[in-house]
């Protein structure tokens, strides 16, 4: 896309919002009651763009945090940030406000190909699974760890398991051979994200395929991963990535390989979950997205119009211009527990750094 068609940056407003989940959420890690989230707003020639920062309060899950992503994003300045969610957050925002201003869609910016998504609902140890399925999904992850026992099928309803590296190569074999007789779909990052050796060495005695989610911090670490032979499916989270360019390098690494691709879900605000219904649109994502309607998570979406499920078990991808969706001012200033304006080095020019790779 032509330079001169950006819209300049005039303006960088950081956010951390205080949002409250309609239910706790436990994982490996730990539960979630509420979650402070980092959104990143741009201003500029009368367009605004907004991102999110997929960074938790805490790192568990993955080093950045909502403060470290907060400061990276100040000390950059406008400027790429070293750390992925919080660069991913500002792409998201200066792409979102540059396709505003072209009038074209993130789906369209990145190649996608569909207009709805089939989506998965995933259910954290505490989670009543009937409730969750009630609205009509068709494709479940259920959390599990070292004590779980596997899961019983369900009638029409597709059922991956996520370990979040909490197994053991060693002690817990009887658990992933109990949990390779339910006819899984997959199973999701069982080791360590550095256990390459380890995942191909399971991947050769289950039949479920394995993915892997936390090993794939790059697209270097793709091209390891298959090069070790060590998954049959990549789970793509492009704030984990540092953005969109660095998740489509993985998308068509995965295409080139025969290797089956997923979009991951981070707990996003409609703000996030728009951009990765997008790229979820790529037609190399050939299982459903990690990504589940608004209600699933929030009482307050801070979207005009939250995603809602189709009676197919899908998600529409938003096809208006940027992200697709209008924020709510009264949700996100409600919700608003901190905030900031970075001064900018250079008024004007910093978005120019920020191009998208995919472009
Ligand atoms: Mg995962």
């Amino acid at each position: 896309m032509a330079a001169d068609t950006s819209p300049t940056v005039e303006a960088i407003e950081l956010r951390i919002l205080r949002l409250a989940l309609v239910r706790p959420f436990a994982t490996a890690h730990g539960t979630t009651a509420a979650r402070d989230v980092l959104v990143v707003h741009v201003v500029g020639d009368g367009v605004e763009g907004w991102g999110e920062c997929a960074a938790d309060t805490v790192a568990t899950y993955w080093r950045e945090t909502v403060a470290s992503a907060w400061a990276d994003l100040v000390a950059s300045a406008g400027r790429a940030p070293e750390q992925p969610m919080a660069r991913a957050a500002l792409e998201m925002a200066l792409l979102d406000q540059r396709l505003r201003a072209a009038g074209t869609s993130m789906r369209d910016h990145v190649g996608g190909t569909r207009t709805s998504i089939d989506v998965t609902v995933t259910a954290g140890f505490e989670d009543d699974v009937d409730e969750l399925l009630a609205p009509g999904y068709r494709s479940l992850k259920l959390k599990v760890a070292p004590t779980s026992r596997p899961p019983e099928p369900r009638h029409g309803v597709a059922i991956q398991v996520d370990a979040n590296a909490s197994l053991d190569p060693h002690v817990d074999r009887v658990l992933l051979s109990e949990l390779d007789r339910v006819g899984l779909v997959l199973i999701e990052q069982p080791f360590a994200a550095h256990e390459l050796a380890e995942h191909a060495a399971l991947g050769r005695v289950l039949r479920t395929p394995i993915c892997l989610d936390e090993s794939i911090g790059s697209d270097a670490d793709a091209l390891a991963a298959f090069e070790a032979a060590a998954c049959r499916v990549v789970c793509v989270k492009p704030s984990r990535l540092g953005g969109f360019g660095e998740a489509m390098r993985v998308h068509d690494r995965c295409v080139a390989a025969g290797v089956e691709a997923k979009v991951g879900g981070m707990l996003e605000t409609g703000i996030g979950r728009a951009a990765a219904l997008a790229l979820a649109a790529l037609p190399g994502f050939t299982l459903p997205a990690d990504l589940s309607a608004s209600e699933r998570y929030w009482r307050d979406e801070v979207i005009t119009e939250p995603f809602t499920l189709d009676g197919h078990g899908r998600l529409a991808v938003p096809s208006g211009p940027g992200l697709g969706v209008e924020v709510r001012r009264d949700v996100i200033d409600a919700a608003t527990i901190e905030r900031t304006t970075i001064p900018l080095e250079r008024p004007g020019t910093s978005s120019r750094a920020q191009r998208s790779p995919g472009t």
